[in-house]
């Protein structure tokens, strides 16, 4: 079977993980502050704190930004579920905004007409999460600017993103959101098996999400509240967790870092292989993008039945996938009182979409193979 998605590990990697087991320090050594320094580098934020998830990190990014009971978080219903979770995680409620069919990330229109309802209602949103669906950027000018003129806070879930740009800049950048978060996890656009980062320009932010991510737990003379006891003193400020990353995980993040841009290149050119030799069939084909780090590639189909084609595709060892079923479709969230008809384009496009095996590893013999067979299965 052709996985959808897949990691790539080399000689490097593996010896990058084996230098830290043979090294002293295991875990709070220097292989996350350095992993840490590399994709601010990268990606041109100013701070970025290492976590043992992207969902650890989407916990921690709402907490920096007060997200609590009695606040709303907003987010797009075509994501994972972890984009809305970490808004119930701190005791918030979650709503949606519905998608755009054309970019299938969250609608700028109808985000706009919903701030002002929610303002006329004195109900706006604490923090809205937005999703670079398959590795292609929201229009975060856009949803900057409406999100500052009503005060509400921005996270960009970059779980898919990693490696992609928005106007000249590299997602991560944090130019027009408060946080960024990022996810490590062998699907995404680089691994660290599991793992993610947070990055954000606001210095305070940033020393409140590190101490979330670590028991709330601070060492540093400059934040210790009244006098150290001596040189063992620790103080526990706030209630954090532990979401540290391990220097094992971080170094193998480091050394896949090093290769983001070549993984993203081949990427980009397995989807423009596939937006040729899929372009003559029954299908609408994604957004054509070269800023995209093109995580997914997902067709919908447009005179198929989803299943049908979907059991076909299967049995012929192509390993596709769906992205994904609304959020708001989900048994948690439907207790919470969401119902089917709620998010009308979400809903519409997870009837037709099928995900395509994409990732750097696969060949152009196995791509060709995967398009013969969707080819077949839509003749
Ligand atoms: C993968 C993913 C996450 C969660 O990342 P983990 O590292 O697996 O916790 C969050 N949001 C989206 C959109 C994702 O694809």
């Amino acid at each position: 079977m052709i996985p959808y998605g897949k990691h790539q590990i080399d000689r490097r990697d593996v010896d990058a993980v084996v230098d830290v087991l043979e090294q002293r320090f295991l875990t709070q050594g220097d292989r996350v502050p350095e992993f840490e320094r590399a994709l601010c580098a990268y990606t041109g934020a100013r701070h970025g704190i290492a976590v043992n998830s992207g969902t650890s990190g989407l916990h921690i990014a709402c907490l920096a930004l007060g997200v609590g009971t009695g606040d709303s978080l907003w987010t797009s219903p075509n994501s994972f579920v972890a984009s809305a979770n970490c808004g119930l995680y701190c005791g918030a409620s979650v709503d949606f905004v519905d998608i755009d069919p054309h970019t299938r990330n969250l609608s700028i229109p109808l985000l706009a007409q919903k701030l002002a309802r929610a303002d006329a209602s004195h109900q706006l949103p604490k923090v809205l999460v937005v999703v670079h669906f398959a590795g292609m950027s929201c229009d975060m000018q856009a949803i900057g600017e409406l999100c500052r003129s009503y005060g509400v806070a921005v996270i960009e879930d970059a779980a898919h993103a990693l490696g992609g740009q928005y106007a000249g800049g590299n997602i991560g950048n944090c130019a027009y959101s408060d946080i960024t978060v990022t996810s490590f996890h062998p699907v995404k656009s680089i691994t660290s098996a599991e793992g993610g980062m947070v990055l954000t320009n606001d210095a305070v932010l940033a020393s409140r999400m590190r101490l979330f991510a670590s028991h709330g737990i601070t060492k540093d003379p400059v934040s210790i509240q009244g006098h150290s006891h001596g040189d063992w003193y620790y103080q526990q400020q706030c209630l954090g967790f532990n979401y540290r990353l391990s220097d094992l995980h971080a170094a193998l993040g480091l050394s896949q870092l090093d290769k983001l841009d070549e993984f993203i290149a081949r990427r980009r050119q397995l989807a423009g292989r596939y937006f040729k030799g899929l372009c003559d069939l029954p299908l609408k084909l994604p957004r054509v993008s070269n800023s995209s780090a093109w995580h997914l590639f997902v067709v919908e189909l447009t005179k198929h039945d989803r299943r049908v084609s979907f059991d076909a595709l299967r049995d012929r060892g192509v390993g596709v996938n769906v992205h994904y079923i609304p959020i708001h479709l989900q048994p948690v969230y439907q207790a919470l009182g969401f119902a089917q008809g709620d998010f009308p384009a979400a809903e519409a496009y997870y009837q037709n979409a099928i995900t395509l095996p994409l990732y750097p590893g696969l060949t152009d013999k196995e791509q060709d193979k995967v398009i013969g067979i969707v080819r077949e299965v839509l003749s």
